[in-house]
């Protein structure tokens, strides 16, 4: 033991079940990365360590709250390093400290401690205490029959014997902690005589448990043996009638049905029976300890009032005029109903739309607690509704799991991309979820696990998905889908200024800080360094420029930071997107074509080349079915339109045509792209080039008509994000300008076409 008395900095270990005393030589295993990183740190810079033990030992990464304050200076006397990245220490514990600051550091605990003596080490009364726990210590080897066992050698120091000696006979880190944590000698050799005390008295008990256990059994049954004797021993401490009632008591409070208490109580009557220690009565307080832990009778009220709940979500979101008025007329029914018998809300929209805030927001607006599940991937039914108890380290599915986390019985409950649940061998999800989503059974939900009925009625169920098309028809059936769809540059600037740059500046904590972007900073970051139909990049880019701006305030002590057009680059890098019309020249055989995908919009490029031959057809780039198909399509459509566009008859004979849509690796497929081959392939016939201004959709006939398609809205979006200047549709989706946003209508041209001779018309090049 040694005598600091400067405060130190020393890379600290957190013990899990160990306290090391003063004076004592201790082994301690250690495996967590950030008590690695401490002993490393500490070999490398010939440091002592600091060794603190933890509260609780179950706790597998500790905070400073789980950690005791006071600890042990070590020193490390050796280290071996073991496999599975395991090291084994050997230290001495040199002086008991406290930790008076945590440092800054991510990688381990480095902390500030503060020396400690200890006091009135040299009076009469402690060479007498010491002298009691000699004697004690004598007794205690003796009636534990551990009289193998040499007690350390008296030392000249009262603690430092104390301590070794405590390390040997005193069971627990509690005990020990408490020996660690008393400074004044006097005081910490009683508590010791009395802990020794306590121990005999246990040593003691023991041997009468023993005794009795002994008569009692057969010598054949082992393990009879060992159950018996742990029941006895509980029984002694009176613990089965303390567990019994505390579980019993907890039962009670938990105020669940009387079906469900019924349950309960018979699971605890099981447990009773069982060991206590037996992994079969772990399974059951597991169990009892879910059943408790929901909140049966708990209902959060909703907030009532619909003028509150408009400016909720108005406060929340930017736009979504229409959307928000559906979610108001919907939270209205189900106010004056007091039922949640309407069909299940569902917004559908390309990523970062606002799919999921506006359902955080709804949850907002009507007070009630907001929990999300993703079931993106989600293929075993199990991860809805749980395992059999019989399975080993069986849990409650997903719901139950959040509902517990609600705390209340009533939450909004969001099934984030339904649309992406797939099925497999382990049991198709669908079924599980339609029981769930179905207001006449799903008051009535049993989880594997649970195997009682939970009342899932009062829970507001909400959903997103990106494809409505993937959505199982059962499921769909049931849902009311609200379209969210992608946002014009315009909006985009006003959600950046009003919403997510806030918000970044808060989360960055710049808010009192002097950050801010010009409206052409912003516009710049839109069109150059984003390009999608929502704002998520968006909001992800706007967050680096907080974090750099951050750096620069402290770093450079910036008082004010305003990021306009030309500053964007300096922040985010080279620009990531370039117009793509500027500068690309039209060409003979390369058709721009619209497309859409779930995730937005997008534009795609058809090229068609020819090459002497015999009249074959090569179609490349991952093309589906139905695509394929429309490519032979617009071949024979382009066959017969030939002597108009003064193509000789013959040539088609003759020639080998190739069709390819770049970006292989997609899937591609749909018949919206009929008039954009047909154009590529006549362009490439008749050698005329095709503007690359324009961009087309539109299904063909073999008879030239063309037909009408879906997703108009995300189309000429993209459109107008790509900067093409002309649009060309079919006549039939006339109906569907009014969604295209006015802002988009104003910029970009759009030709309506019956015939594929008007596309014709609009796309190539006038020679
Ligand atoms: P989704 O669920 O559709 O993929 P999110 O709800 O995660 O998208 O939205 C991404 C981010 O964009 C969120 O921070 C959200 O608050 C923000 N956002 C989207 N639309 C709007 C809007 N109209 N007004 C304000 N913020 C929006």
């Amino acid at each position: 033991m040694e005598n600091i008395n400067d405060v130190l900095i020393l890379p600290m270990v957190a013990a899990r079940g160990v306290v090391v005393l003063p004076g004592v030589t201790e082994t301690i295993d250690v495996g967590r990365a950030m008590s690695l990183a401490a002993l490393d740190y500490a070999t490398e810079n010939h440091l002592d360590l600091f060794i603190a033990t933890q509260k609780d030992t179950e706790i597998v990464v500790p905070f400073k709250e789980d950690i005791y304050t006071a600890g042990t200076i070590v020193k490390i006397k050796q280290m071996i390093k073991l496999p599975n990245n395991l090291a084994r220490i050997i230290v001495y514990g040199k002086q008991s400290a406290v930790i008076k600051n945590y440092k800054d550091n991510a990688k381990f605990f480095e902390v500030e401690v503060e020396p400690v003596n200890y006091i009135n080490t040299d009076t009469i009364e402690t060479e007498v205490l010491l002298r009691k726990v000699m004697g004690l210590a004598k007794q205690y080897i003796v009636m534990s029959g551990r009289n193998t066992e040499r007690l350390p050698e008296f030392s000249d120091d009262a603690n430092v014997f104390a301590n070794r000696l405590a390390t040997q006979i005193i069971p627990g880190e509690k005990n020990k902690q408490v020996l660690l944590e008393q400074m004044d000698t006097e005081k910490r050799l009683l508590e010791f005589c009395g802990m020794i005390a306590h121990e005999i008295e246990i040593a003691k008990i023991d041997k009468i448990i023993a005794q009795k256990v002994k008569t009692q059994i057969d010598k054949s049954q082992k393990e009879y043996y060992l159950r018996e004797q742990m029941r006895a021993i509980s029984d002694e401490l009176g613990e089965g009638e303390d567990e019994r009632n505390a579980i019993e008591k907890k039962i009670k409070d938990a105020h669940m049905p009387e079906q469900v208490e019924q349950k309960a109580m018979a699971e605890l009557k099981r447990l009773l029976k069982m060991g206590s220690s037996t992994p079969d009565a772990n399974v059951s307080r597991t169990y009892i300890d879910w059943l408790c832990d929901i909140k049966w009778d708990t209902f959060t009220s909703d907030n009532k009032d619909m003028k509150k709940a408009r400016e909720i979500l108005d406060e929340d979101h930017f736009g979504m005029e229409k959307i928000k008025q559906r979610v108001l007329e919907y939270l209205a029914v189900m106010n004056l109903t007091q039922k949640n018998k309407a069909p299940i809300l569902c917004f559908v929209g390309p990523p970062g739309v606002g799919k999921t805030s506006i359902v955080k927001s709804i949850a907002r607006a009507l007070d009630r607690k907001y929990v999300r599940m993703s079931l993106g991937g989600l293929r075993d039914e199990a991860e809805l509704r749980g395992h059999r108890r019989t399975y080993v380290g069986a849990i409650p599915g997903k719901i139950i799991y959040l509902l517990k986390q609600a705390g209340c019985m009533n939450p909004v409950f969001l099934f984030d991309e339904i649309d992406k649940m797939a099925s497999d061998y382990k049991g198709d999800p669908t079924s599980a979820m339609l029981e769930v989503l179905d207001p006449e059974q799903n008051n009535s939900f049993v989880d594997h696990y649970m195997e009682v009925p939970v009342d899932l009625s009062k829970v507001l169920f909400v959903a997103t998905a990106n494809d409505m098309g993937s959505i199982p028809a059962p499921l769909l059936d049931r849902m009311e889908i609200i379209e969210l769809s992608g946002y014009t540059d315009i909006e985009k600037l006003n959600i950046a200024k009003q919403f997510l740059l806030p918000k970044q500046k808060e989360m960055h904590g710049l808010e009192d800080k002097c950050v801010s972007v010009t409206d052409d900073g912003i516009d710049e970051i839109i069109c150059h360094y984003t390009r999608e139909s929502g704002v998520r990049n968006l909001e992800r880019e706007i967050a680096t420029v907080c974090r750099k701006s951050a750096l620069e305030i402290l770093e450079h002590g910036k008082e004010s930071i305003t990021v306009d057009k030309q500053d964007v680059e300096k922040y985010l890098g080279a620009i990531k997107y370039r117009d793509e019309t500027i500068g690309k020249k039209d060409e003979v055989g390369s058709v721009t074509g619209l497309a859409w995908t779930p995730v937005g919009g997008t534009v795609l490029t058809i090229d068609v080349t020819l090459f002497k031959g015999k009249g074959d057809i090569l179609l490349t780039g991952q093309l589906g079915d139905v695509m394929k198909e429309s490519a032979r399509t617009a071949i024979s459509l382009v066959r017969t339109l030939a002597p108009k566009y003064g193509i000789k008859a013959d040539v088609f004979d003759k020639t080998d045509i190739h069709v390819h849509v770049p970006e292989g690796a997609v899937p591609k497929d749909g018949p919206s792209a009929g008039v954009t081959m047909a154009t590529a392939i006549l362009s490439a016939f008749a050698n005329v080039p095709v503007s690359k201004q324009v961009a087309m959709t539109g299904e063909i006939t073999l008879r030239g008509k063309v037909l009408p398609i879906g997703g108009l809205k995300e189309k000429t979006l993209a459109a107008y994000r790509m900067g093409i200047k002309k649009v060309i549709i079919p006549n039939d989706n006339a109906k569907d300008i009014e969604e295209i946003p006015a802002e988009v209508r104003e910029k970009l041209q759009i030709v309506l076409a019956e015939e594929i001779s008007t596309v014709f018309e609009h796309a190539l090049v006038k020679k």
